[in-house]
């Protein structure tokens, strides 16, 4: 065990604004004891504030056209070799009944920024909330105030920003013509207009360091966000960022853990970016403290060409069984399948210090 471990860990757990730099040393830590006991208490910590239980989600990919230009995703605009499709109303009700005769509560509706009339989103949200009675999570980027109102209006739950970097250099390095100042923007009008929100952060893209993702950590904390997905970067080929290395991961299994410490009641999925690699890290997520696991109902055409990354559909065909793989992975990391809408567990907490 790395001298200082053991103390740095209780206070990260103990403290109510945890320090960046106790933060940084658990991330760095490579050494299997080490890692032993963080993963222990994470997942104590999990299975104490949140229930020892994996919530599902599913999820719909409904399209893949973008105007925004993230360095680091297959969908962003300057990619021309990108396929680009939108699933029609009909397409997108009826991967809603399948989820629904799943037995899953919460559908999530993520697309690329597709710009555009806010009106059919609108009539999508209104159509589900009023057939089936189960949550409505949006992630379709950022959009005006009055848009996001609108969506909430007509019934949607909760809605999926990630912050990428609570860095601002970074955060700027990576997209273009977009600032941190815009996403922070989206993030406290979704909070204030009554949305569960969730965030999260990518674990390798170019230039960040385990002292970047310790600040995302203590941002997280300070957000007090509902939900917190935490993935590897996986290199496009057809990216300004191809020849980047992939993110690694044992560091984002490091940083699934940490940030349970620090947002204790946050719902977190073992991303499926953990499940698309050459094996499926996704139990090993779930053992590191994260909770929910989110398989993709969108028609098989559709989530092919919805490419942020390589290799996205492995995960995919991972849960070709439907929900029984989805129960064995939750089996094998000692946790249950929780069906229900599974809310945000912060809910009547004090106002977060934004
Ligand atoms: N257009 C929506 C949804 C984006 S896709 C939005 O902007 O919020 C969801 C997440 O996938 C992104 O937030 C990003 O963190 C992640 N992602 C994108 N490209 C990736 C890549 N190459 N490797 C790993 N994760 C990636």
């Amino acid at each position: 065990m790395t001298r200082g471990f053991a103390e740095s860990l209780a206070r990260v757990r103990d403290s109510a604004v945890p320090n960046a730099r106790d933060i940084a040393f658990l991330l760095d830590s490579e050494d299997p004891e080490d890692r032993s006991l963080l993963f222990a208490q994470s997942a104590r910590v999990r299975d104490e504030v949140c229930g020892r239980r994996v919530a599902v989600r599913g999820l719909v990919e409904f399209s893949s056209f973008c105007r925004n230009a993230c360095r680091y995703c297959g969908l962003n605009r300057a990619n021309d070799r990108a396929e680009r499709y939108r699933l029609s109303f009909e397409e997108i009700l009826e991967s809603a009944r399948l989820i629904f005769d799943s037995g899953i509560r919460t559908i999530v509706l993520q697309s690329g920024e597709d710009g555009g009339d806010a009106g059919f989103l609108s009539e999508v949200v209104r159509a589900v909330k009023g057939t089936y009675d189960m949550a409505v999570t949006l992630s379709v980027g950022e959009r005006e105030r009055a848009d996001y109102e609108l969506w909430r209006e007509s019934g949607a739950d909760r809605y999926l920003l990630r912050v990428e970097s609570s860095v601002p250099g970074l955060y700027a390095s990576w997209h273009e013509k977009r600032s941190l100042a815009s996403r922070m923007r989206c993030l406290k009008d979704l909070r204030e207009l009554g949305y569960q929100v969730g965030s999260g952060v990518m674990v390798g893209p170019p230039g960040q360091t385990t002292a970047h993702l310790a600040e995302d950590i203590a941002f997280f904390g300070r957000f007090g966000f509902d939900m917190i997905g935490i993935g590897p970067f996986i290199p496009h080929p057809d990216t300004p960022f191809r020849g980047a290395a992939r993110g690694d991961v044992g560091l984002t299994l490091r940083v699934i853990a940490v940030t349970r410490l620090v947002a204790r009641s946050a719902w977190m999925p073992a991303t499926t970016a953990l499940g698309s690699l050459e094996r499926d890290f996704r139990v090993d997520a779930l053992r590191a403290g994260a909770n929910v696991l989110m398989p993709s109902f969108s028609p098989k055409p559709a989530s092919r060409r919805y490419a942020i990354y390589p290799g996205k559909d492995r995960s995919r065909d991972r849960d070709g069984e439907g929900v029984a793989a989805l129960e064995r992975m939750a089996r094998e990391a000692g946790l249950g399948l929780d069906y229900a809408r599974a809310d945000s567990l912060r809910m009547g907490d004090p106002p977060p210090q934004i």
